[in-house]
């Protein structure tokens, strides 16, 4: 018999250790013990895609022209709807040929990003808690993270002015993201208008996250980065048409903004991937081209579910706001109960899957996260269950 050994790359070594595995293990064994779970623990829509949709992409998939290798940056028709949906949606005009890039995912573009602009050493600033994958695409190109923290008594919002000169003037890209995953808080003019100074000021790109301005609460509609002057100049946004549209499995986003950004990401890209398949791009056309009123089916139930929930947390004592888009419950632990013993202790006691704040960062820490991602019928027998294991927030 042969053999070799293999040695992982240092880069996969270096990874942060993977905080869920613990209650992936509980998870399964729950689910071993035949457990009736409830799993408030992944952000990914239960709802299917809508129909018309679906039915573009049953013909499209029949187009032999779509077989082949899509173009790299995206088809331009597809583009010319991304154009079409930023001016309609945020007053923002964009050149379709040059200012939109598409992706297999807003994930896709934040995983690349780094290898596009980051140098080994650079510093990337991102807000924590935060979406693991800025912490490790800039791993991946030799960058150093560097953590702004979001905290409650600044609505979550980081604080630009705490970043010390010499850190910011070292940064060479900045990750932000609103609505915020995981903590569902919103961003206002102000606070965008400031970033955009301080990417000019320090000459720091930022790259604006923004999976989820569609998934709002009460007819607000969260402003988007790219309402705001100079922001096309200053970075980029990326979004995705997985959480507004039910369509996480489909593989569909696009970065917005600046040119010379998206032609670096573009070269990256075109020597990794082929781009994404025509068919699921004629989808994502028709996507973009539906009418608000379909979004506001979906939204109406995340509100249900909201006004199910959150209320119900509050009432059984837990310091929890209520969000005012995405689709997550940003909840304190009990006193002296840190994030993985929270998590581990309502998977033990009731079957609910949650997520422990820490696992997007050490300033997650003294939280977990509920989604909404469940019927409001199994919403209401969770916090029964909470109820009924003596568990509160206090
Ligand atoms: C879900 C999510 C993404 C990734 O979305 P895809 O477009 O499906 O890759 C990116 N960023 C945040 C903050 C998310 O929550």
């Amino acid at each position: 018999m042969k053999n070799i050994v293999v040695q992982q790359a240092d880069r996969i070594k270096k990874l942060p250790p993977y905080l869920f595995a613990a209650i992936d293990k509980m998870k399964q064994e729950a689910i071993r013990e035949g457990k009736d779970i409830i799993n408030l623990g992944v952000g990914d829509p239960d709802m299917p895609t809508p129909a018309p949709i679906i039915e573009c992409m049953k013909k499209a998939v029949e187009d032999p022209r779509h077989h082949q290798y899509p173009s790299y940056d995206g088809m331009l028709s597809f583009r010319q709807a991304v154009a079409a949906w930023y001016q309609r949606r945020f007053g923002a005009t964009l050149d379709p040929e040059t200012e939109v890039l598409s992706l297999i995912g807003s994930k896709e573009g934040v995983g690349h990003l780094p290898l596009a602009l980051i140098n080994p050493g650079d510093t990337v600033l991102m807000t924590s808690p935060g979406y693991p994958v800025y912490q490790s695409g800039t791993l991946f190109a030799g960058g150093k993270s560097v953590t702004v923290p979001l905290k409650k008594e600044n609505g979550f919002l980081p604080d630009l002015d705490a970043i010390p000169v010499d850190v910011a003037k070292a940064a060479k890209m900045f990750f932000v993201n609103y609505p915020n995953n995981p903590t569902a808080a919103t961003a206002n003019t102000e606070f965008f208008e400031s970033l955009v100074d301080f990417a000019d000021r320090n000459q720091v790109i930022i790259c604006h996250d923004a999976a989820y301005t569609e998934i709002y609460y009460d007819g607000k509609r969260p402003i988007g980065f790219m309402e705001v002057d100079g922001a096309k100049e200053v970075g980029i946004e990326l979004h995705s048409l997985s959480k507004t549209y039910n369509m996480t499995g489909w593989r569909i986003g696009f970065a917005v903004g600046n040119k010379e950004v998206l032609t670096a990401l573009g070269k990256i890209k075109s020597n990794l991937d082929s781009g994404i398949f025509q068919a699921v791009q004629e989808a994502g056309i028709a996507a973009l081209d539906l009418d608000d009123s379909l979004l506001d089916v979906i939204r109406n139930i995340y509100q249900e579910r909201r006004d199910t929930l959150v209320p119900g947390l509050q009432k059984l004592g837990f310091q929890v706001d209520l969000p005012a888009a995405a689709f997550y419950a940003w909840i304190q632990t009990p006193k002296g109960i840190s994030s993985s013993e929270m998590t581990a202790k309502l998977l033990k006691k009731t079957a609910i899957v949650t997520t422990p704040g820490n696992g997007f960062g050490d300033v997650g820490e003294g939280y977990i996260r509920m989604t909404l991602t469940v019927g409001s019928e199994r919403l209401e027998e969770a916090l029964d269950r909470i109820e009924r294991a003596g568990i509160c927030g206090e």
